[in-house]
């Protein structure tokens, strides 16, 4: 039986679906996909049009679709069992994975607890920072029960993660169900202020975290850090340097360093973990996205011994952590991960420094542009902060453009984010490059 055709599937598209992130009211004049296919770096629509996926279909995808060792992982792990529960169980994809994760980590990042998205695996280190602190020396710390945040972040969107973030439309909306957070401005502002000088920015901004933990760092059950760029908050960079200065005052003010790698790592940054490229060993590493190469939803929250020896105790006592989703572990997942982390560390990973380098040079004709503001880049994540002028909704209008020249991105408000896979070639580079300059000059031609 064939599917049904475009319009048909559009048609339950309207009446059905709710869309995450979506306004309904511009949905389909916005002309989104209807993807049937993916083919490496490209994804195919029910008409057969090509689009390259510059965004690495919300920055999960790092090896490409339809990678064959990851296909044939899922297959084959699929002829044996897709999921048991891990709830006091163990099943043996999950458990291979949880080795090769800790063998992996930086430091003493010893224990794996899993979860299926980015959102929960910050959730899960959150809660286990609080419980952590009541427990832990019988609770000599308990009063640690704020967290420390920078600016506009994201760390997903279940209450606590909306919590520990700081995007204005959630906050007024959910507020009053909100852990308390202490919030410092974004490394990012002080870059304004600093006269392009790097040792000026870094000291501007630490002595602004600095001064907060003065204040009130004995309150602070852990500070938590997207590491290297900030990305939904607007694809915002930090001086070099600035990790192992909030790893350092973490530990002058005796509190837990969460890292949130969902965004940045597994390769994003040029090494597997950011905290490898920044030199940092974080309290808690939380990583999703890339996990399974994009292809299933599976988290992981790496912590230490001494967070885990804190929940032991006889069950009496109500120590343990008491968290855990039906699907937590699930075997297909653990598998897509195994086979990502093999072609990660089996040549991908040695290919990203110069990558990350040829993108820089890529970068630098943009940065000239009339109407770029700023052009950011870590690793191999990229913001293109646009001037838009009095064109509305300009960075969704420039990805339209683009997507007529074949290549599928999605902004954020007005900054253009490239997060390509990380395997995208010479070739495809040059395609987007090429429609991203036409796209950006046809939409703000006349603008400037
Ligand atoms: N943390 C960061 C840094 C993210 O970028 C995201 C998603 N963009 C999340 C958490 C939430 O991940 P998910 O959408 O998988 O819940």
């Amino acid at each position: 039986m064939s599917p049904p055709d475009r319009k048909t599937l559009e048609a339950w598209d309207d009446a059905h679906v709710w869309h995450p992130f979506t306004s309904h009211t511009v949905y389909r004049d916005d002309n989104p996909l209807m993807i049937e296919r993916g083919d490496g770096s490209w994804l195919v629509d029910v008409n057969g049009k090509r689009f390259l996926d510059a965004v690495g279909s919300l920055w999960c995808n790092i090896l490409g679709h339809r990678r064959p060792e990851i296909d044939e992982a899922i297959t084959s792990q699929l002829g044996r069992i897709a999921h048991a529960t891990f709830l006091g169980n163990a099943s043996v994809p999950a458990v291979e994975l949880a080795k090769r994760l800790a063998d992996l980590a930086p430091g003493n990042l010893t224990k794996v607890f899993y979860s299926d998205s980015g959102s929960t695996t910050v959730e899960i280190a959150v809660k286990m920072a609080l419980q952590f602190w009541q427990q832990e020396d019988g609770g000599k710390q308990a009063h640690r029960q704020r967290f420390l945040s920078f600016g506009q972040a994201y760390h997903g969107d279940t209450v606590g993660s909306v919590s520990v973030g700081g995007m204005s439309l959630f906050h007024t909306r959910f507020a009053p169900l909100l852990f308390g957070v202490e919030r410092v401005r974004s490394p990012y502002e002080w870059r304004a202020l600093s006269g392009g000088d790097d040792a000026r920015w870094l000291k501007l901004a630490v002595d602004d975290l600095s001064t907060t933990l003065d204040n009130c760092g004995d309150q602070i059950a852990a500070i938590l850090m997207e590491p290297g760029m900030q990305g939904a908050a607007g694809m915002l960079t930090q001086p070099p340097g600035y990790a192992k200065a909030v790893r350092a005052l973490a530990d002058k003010h005796g509190t837990l360093l969460i890292v949130d790698e969902v965004a940045m790592g597994m390769g994003r940054s040029g090494a597997l973990f950011a905290s490898d490229t920044l030199g940092i060993v974080p309290d808690f590493l939380c990583l999703a996205k890339g996990l399974t190469g994009g292809y299933l939803p599976l988290a992981a929250t790496l912590t230490t011994e001494r967070i885990f020896n804190a929940f032991l105790g006889d069950p009496a006592e109500g120590r343990t952590f008491f968290h855990g989703h039906t699907y937590t572990g699930n075997a297909l997942g653990a598998a897509a991960a195994l086979a990502t982390l093999d072609i990660l560390t089996n040549g991908v990973l040695d290919t990203l420094p110069d990558r990350i380098v040829d993108l820089r040079s890529r970068l630098v004709p943009l940065m000239a542009h009339p109407s770029v503001v700023d052009v950011r880049q870590f690793g191999l994540a990229v913001g293109i902060e646009l001037l838009a002028g009095d064109v509305v909704r300009c960075g969704m209008a420039v990805c339209q453009v683009a997507a007529t020249h074949g290549v599928f991105m999605r902004p954020l408000g007005d900054v253009l984010v490239l997060m390509p896979p990380l395997t995208i070639s010479d070739n495809e580079l040059d395609i987007l490059f090429s429609a991203l300059q036409q796209s950006i000059d046809t939409v703000l031609s006349g603008a400037v």
